[in-house]
């Protein structure tokens, strides 16, 4: 049982409480144990789309490398 402040009166009371007994605010029941979804990151396909981009970045960088190459080939 934990103590929280009312926010329409500021006054202190029980988190237990469903409305503030001085102002009668609805208290929400901040106690309720919260259902945590498992936050599902589908980490896999992230990496997978990454890889994928730094192949194509790799197979860019080799083609760029091998038409530099070929051109200082060819001018010398
Ligand atoms: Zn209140």
């Amino acid at each position: 049982m934990a103590l929280i402040q009312c926010p329409e009166c500021r006054k202190t009371l029980s988190d237990q409480a469903e409305k503030c007994p001085d102002c009668g605010y609805p208290i929400k029941p901040l106690s309720k144990p919260k259902n945590e979804e498992p936050i599902i990151v589908n980490n896999n396909a992230k990496e997978g789309c990454f890889l994928q981009t730094l192949n194509v970045g790799c197979v860019i960088v080799v083609i760029v490398v091998i038409v530099i190459a070929l051109a200082l080939f060819v001018g010398c």
